[in-house]
C-alpha cells in the first residue's frame, strides 16, 4: 500500500459519527476504511500517525477566482494553505475564455473591475494560448497543481466573444447572437465546464464602468444558455442576485422569482449568493421563504452562503479609504513604519484629512466604509469573526465625538500593521446568529469566499478553518456545529451540488483528497500583504496552524502547513454521462 493514515478520528464527510480508523491508500484511492491499529504500518510506503487528530475528505470549495493565476501559479494560495483540494472557478460570470485576439483587455477590466485582481498582473502572468474555452481547459489541464480544478463557463466572456464587436455588451442580443451563445456554451460544457455562471448585480462593473455582459440578459438567453448547458451534460446555473448588497430589494424578489420559472421550465439547479446585507437585515429571510415555496413546486433553488461577515481588511499596505489623496501619495511607497511616522505628523495627518477621494471606484468603497462603521472591527491578533458591537469602531466614534474620518485614521495609525475589518454584510445584528441560521437551513451550502478574488480588499479563502475554529470549536456566542456537521459541509454538500462523484467523502474507491487535523492546535494567522503577484503587485494571505497534512490524490502536499512540493492536482472535467 502506498500510505497508511493510522489511528485517527474519522469523520468521513457523510455526517456520519466520528470514529477511530485506519485509513488505507493505494494508486491515488481509498482502498479501504480499517479498524484502528488493525493494519500493519509496516505494509505502508508513508505513514501518517494521525492519534488524536481529525481525518477529514480534503476541502470543496464551490467559489473562487483563480481563472486567472491558475495559469501562472501552481500552488493556488491561500486556498491550499486551508485544506481545501478541489476549487470551482468561473464564478459569478466573470473569466478568461473564449476570448477573441483583441479582446482580452476587457476580460481584464472586467476581473479588475468586479473581482478587485490587479490588471498589470493579469495581463502579465496570463499567456493567452487560447481563444475558445476547450481550448482554454486543454491550457488549464496541461499543468499540474498543489490542489484540483474545476471550471465553469462565463457568461460575461461569452457574451462579450458573440456581442463584442458590435460595441455594445450589455445591449439585447438578438435570437441568432443567443443562438451562437448557446452553441459556445454547450461546446464548453461538452468539453467538460461543471456549470454556466452569471452575474445579475448592476453593481459589478469593469473598470471602465461596464457591467458584466449578461446582467441585463432577459428570460429567453438564459433560458437558451440553461438549455445549452444541460446539452452540454451540466444541470447547474451558478448566479450572483441583483439586490444582494441592499441596493434593490425589489430586484432580489425578482431574482428568485426567475430562477424558480427557470428551473421549473428546465429541472435545472440554480445557485445563487446569499447574504444579510446592511439595508434590509431581513431580506434573507423572506428570501429564504420564497426559496423553500419553490422548492415545495419541484424547483431545485440552493443558496450560496458564507460561514462568516463579509468583510473588507483595511490597512495602510491593502486597501484604505485614505490611499488615492494626493498627500498620502507623497509617503505612499515608503515602507511602513517610516510612512507611520509621516502619518502620524499632525500638519500630515490634517492634510490628508482635509482631501478627498479621487477615483471613482474608491469612492465606492468609500461610501461601503463610511455606512458600515457600526460593524467595523480591529483586526489585530487572533480572528474572532464575532465581537461584541460595543467594541466596534462605530461605538469608538460616538465616545470621542470626533469625526467618522478621523478615528478611523488615528486607528489606522494606532494599530499600524493591523487592519480594521469592515463587514459589508451578515453582521447586522451584531451577531453571526443570521449567519448560522442560513447555514443550517437544509436548502444552502456554504462556499461565497471569493479565493483568489479582492486579493487586497478581503481574505475569506480560509473560511474552512474558521468553520472548524469557530464553529465547532470556539463560539461562545451562541451554539456551535457539530464537527461531522460542519465537515459534511465543506465536503460532501458542495461535491455533490457539482456533481463531484469521486470525492466529498472517505470512503473505499474515492478520490484519496484527505486532510489530518490537529483541532485542538487549528488557528487561522493574521493576513498579511505579499507582493508576489506577477509586476510585484500586492495580495492579501493567510495561513493556518493545524494542518498536519493534506494529501490529494495520495500525494502530501502539505506536511504541518509547509508545502511540499507535490503537484498532483489536475482539472476536473464533468464527464457528458454524468448529467
Ligand atoms: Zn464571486
Amino acid at each position: 500500500m502506498d500510505m497508511l493514515i493510522r489511528r485517527g478520528d474519522l469523520v468521513d464527510g457523510t455526517g456520519s459519527a466520528k470514529r477511530q480508523a485506519d485509513v488505507v491508500v493505494e494508486g491515488g484511492l481509498v482502498k479501504g476504511v480499517e479498524r484502528a491499529g488493525s493494519v500493519d504500518p509496516g505494509q505502508a510506503e508513508t505513514v501518517i500517525d494521525a492519534a488524536g487528530k481529525l481525518v477529514t475528505p480534503g476541502f470543496v470549495d464551490p467559489h473562487t477566482h483563480y481563472d486567472g493565476q491558475a495559469t501562472w501559479d501552481d500552488r493556488l494560495a491561500p486556498s491550499s494553505d486551508h485544506g481545501v483540494t478541489t476549487a470551482v472557478m468561473g464564478n459569478c460570470g466573470v473569466g478568461f475564455a473564449p476570448v477573441r485576439p483583441g479582446g482580452e483587455e476587457f476580460l481584464i477590466a472586467l476581473m479588475e473591475g468586479v473581482e478587485d485582481i490587479p490588471g498589470a498582473a493579469l495581463a502579465d502572468g496570463i499567456d493567452w494560448a487560447w481563444e475558445s474555452f476547450p481550448e482554454y481547459l486543454d491550457a488549464l489541464a496541461s499543468k499540474p497543481r498543489a490542489i484540483e480544478l474545476a471550471a465553469q463557463v462565463p457568461h460575461g466572456a461569452i457574451r462579450a466573444y458573440v456581442l463584442g464587436r458590435s460595441g455594445n455588451v450589455n445591449r439585447p442580443a438578438t435570437p441568432s447572437e443567443i443562438d451562437q451563445m448557446a452553441l459556445l456554451t454547450e461546446g464548453a460544457v461538452s468539453a467538460g465546464a461543471v456549470a454556466f455562471s452569471t452575474n445579475r448585480i448592476a453593481l459589478h462593473v469593469s473598470t471602465n464602468g461596464e457591467a458584466v455582459p449578461g446582467t441585463f440578459a432577459d428570460k429567453s438567453e438564459i433560458l437558451a444558455l440553461v438549455r445549452a448547458t444541460q446539452a452540454g451534460g451540466s444541470n447547474l446555473l451558478q448566479v450572483v442576485p441583483d439586490g444582494l448588497m441592499g441596493e434593490n430589494p425589489d430586484g432580489f424578489r425578482a431574482e428568485v422569482e426567475l430562477y424558480r420559472q427557470l428551473s421549473l421550465e428546465t429541472g435545472c439547479t440554480v445557485s445563487f449568493t446569499l447574504a444579510q446585507n446592511n439595508v434590509q437585515t431581513d431580506l434573507w429571510l423572506e428570501i429564504l421563504e420564497k426559496m423553500e415555496r419553490a422548492n415545495r413546486e419541484g424547483a431545485k433553488l440552493v443558496g450560496m452562503t458564507a460561514n462568516r461577515p463579509g468583510g473588507i481588511l483595511m490597512s495602510w499596505d491593502s486597501f484604505n479609504i485614505f490611499m488615492d489623496r494626493p498627500s498620502y501619495l507623497e509617503v505612499a511607497a515608503l515602507p511602513l513604519s517610516e510612512r507611520l511616522e509621516h502619518l502620524r505628523d499632525p500638519a500630515m495627518r490634517k492634510r490628508i484629512l482635509s482631501e478627498e477621494v479621487q477615483s471613482p471606484l474608491l469612492k465606492n468603497g468609500h461610501m461601503i466604509v463610511m455606512q458600515s462603521l457600526g460593524a467595523t472591527y480591529i483586526f489585530d491578533g487572533d480572528p474572532t469573526f464575532e465581537p461584541d458591537p460595543s467594541e466596534s469602531i462605530g461605538r469608538r466614534i460616538e465616545q470621542l465625538g470626533e469625526s467618522a474620518e478621523k478615528v478611523v485614521y488615528d486607528t489606522m495609525c494606532e494599530i499600524g500593521k493591523g487592519f480594521l475589518h469592515v463587514y459589508m454584510g451578515n453582521y447586522a445584528d451584531g451577531d453571526l446568529g443570521a449567519v448560522e441560521q442560513m447555514m443550517r437551513h437544509e436548502g444552502t451550502f456554504i462556499g461565497a469566499a471569493d479565493g483568489g478574488a479582492h486579493v487586497t480588499v478581503l481574505c475569506d479563502a480560509g473560511y474552512p478553518t474558521f468553520m472548524l475554529q469557530h464553529w465547532v470549536r470556539d463560539r461562545s456566542r451562541g451554539e456551535r456545529f457539530s464537527v461531522e456537521e460542519a465537515v459534511r459541509m465543506l465536503t460532501k454538500e458542495p461535491a455533490d451540488l457539482y456533481g463531484f462523484s469521486d470525492r466529498g467523502v472517505v470512503e473505499p474507491g474515492r478520490r484519496a483528497d484527505l486532510n489530518v487535523i490537529d483541532l485542538e492546535r487549528l488557528r487561522m494567522h493574521m493576513p498579511r500583504v505579499e507582493n508576489d503577484l506577477p509586476t510585484g503587485a500586492p495580495r492579501l494571505l493567510q495561513g493556518a496552524d493545524g494542518y498536519a497534512a493534506t494529501v490529494v490524490a495520495g500525494e502530501v502536499t502539505f506536511r504541518d502547513g509547509k508545502d511540499t512540493g507535490a503537484r498532483p492536482g489536475g482539472l476536473i472535467r464533468r464527464r457528458a454521462s454524468s448529467v
